[in-house]
């Protein structure tokens, strides 16, 4: 999130620090899945409206930024397929395909939710796993999450605008005085952007007066990536949270478990093993192909679920820019340009869902 805010700062030329605890990428955005799902296409919204936007639009955004760089982020726009177990899933899944033909389209470009007898492609999900047929999605994309991280963080590395500080933790923020502590030292700012994933909420909540409950939380989810022999276009393949996502080099990520309390935030356990084992079960590809990683990483879930984004209600100059959940990678180059305009008083050129605004979330968390 905060990656992309610093690259529509370099674009519009705006004097920026990009201040990071650890090394750019060393968050939850670190990590091997990079999945971008969109919602399902039935009872349209402004939120998935929002989402659809931002999922075409990131195509467009990782190319600049990859011909700028010369870098690849791992962006394949390779679909999506959900296996239907049950003849009453087809028969909802057939009513999709009406609401995508409806909706997930743009002036020039259209997408479609195909249901199907038997899955496209052979060496890939094992056609028993859909009984009762297959969902085809074509607008579900993917990018290796590590590679875009790079990607951005060269791109900034060569910014005229931005620069980059790592290693470098804000311990805390004082933004009537404008100022950021760096241990001993101090940050002078016009406007923060506060991107710290879940390590926001504890910022905003010291700053917030009235609320009864926390602004949002930590979710840790777990991932493995795995090496076998396919073909790097194969579709996303995703049943009841489990995902299995074909990346470029004969990669393959696996995820992800959803835990509201853990242990231990960064270890893996045997929730992941079932998981590589419900893959493999569903990939024969996979069936011995050897696990090259084993990861876990932690989501900012904001209370209210959804995204958290605009000025905090009592400090103007402070602008949040979190809460991304399971869905960041394909709103952040959104949701971090709406945080730009915000910062730098321009319009924004596209509808912010208001359940999206910090003040919803903060009326959410007072009750
Ligand atoms: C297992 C797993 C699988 C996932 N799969 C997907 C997926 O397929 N698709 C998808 O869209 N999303 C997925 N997600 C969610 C996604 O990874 C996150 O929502 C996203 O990475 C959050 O990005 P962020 O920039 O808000 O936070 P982060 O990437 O965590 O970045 C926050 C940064 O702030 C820095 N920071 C924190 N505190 C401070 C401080 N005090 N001072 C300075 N810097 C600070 C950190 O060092 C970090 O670099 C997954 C998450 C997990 C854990």
């Amino acid at each position: 999130m905060g990656l992309w805010a610093a690259v529509h700062a370099e674009r519009r030329g705006i004097e920026t620090l990009l201040v990071d605890a650890g090394q750019i990428g060393c968050g939850a955005s670190g990590g091997l899945l990079g999945a971008l799902m969109p919602h399902m296409p039935d009872r349209w919204s402004e939120k998935k409206q929002f989402q659809f936007d931002a999922l075409v639009s990131l195509e467009a955004e990782i190319a600049a930024i990859e011909e700028v760089t010369g870098l690849s982020a791992g962006y394949r726009r390779s679909g999506r397929l959900i296996p239907l177990p049950k003849p009453h899933l087809r028969k909802i899944a057939l009513g999709h395909f009406e609401d995508a033909e409806a909706v997930w389209r743009t002036g020039e470009r259209r997408f479609h939710w195909h249901v199907l007898d038997r899955p496209p492609g052979e060496d890939w999900i094992d056609p028993a796993a859909g009984e009762s047929g297959f969902v085809h999605d074509t607008l579900a994309a993917r990018v290796a999450p590590r590679s875009l991280v790079a990607t951005l963080k060269a791109f900034l590395l060569a910014a005229r605008h931005v620069r980059v500080l790592e290693n470098t933790a804000i311990a805390a923020l004082d933004p009537v005085r404008g100022m950021a502590s760096i241990g001993g030292a101090t940050i002078a700012f016009g406007h923060c952007i506060l991107a710290a994933g879940y390590r926001s909420f504890p910022f905003l909540e010291e700053m917030t007066s009235g609320l009864k409950k926390p602004l949002g939380q930590a979710v840790k989810g777990q991932a493995a990536l795995l090496v076998a022999d396919i073909d790097p276009a194969l579709p996303t393949i995703f049943r009841d949270g489990l995902y299995v996502v074909a990346h470029e080099g004969g990669h393959v990520a696996i995820g992800s478990t959803s835990e509201n309390s853990f242990a231990d935030p960064f270890s893996t356990d045997e929730q992941l093993d079932a998981l590589i084992a419900a893959a493999r079960d569903m990939v024969p590809a996979l069936r011995d192909a050897p696990v090259i990683e084993r990861w876990a990483g932690l989501r900012p879930k904001a209370i209210d679920r959804d995204p958290m984004v605009g000025a905090h209600p009592e400090n103007q100059n402070l602008i949040a820019l979190t809460g991304g959940f399971k869905v960041s990678f394909g709103l952040a180059h959104r949701l971090a340009e709406a945080a730009i305009c915000i910062a730098s008083d321009a319009s924004i050129e596209f509808l912010l869902p208001e359940s999206f605004g910090i003040s919803n979330h903060i009326a959410v968390s007072s009750r």
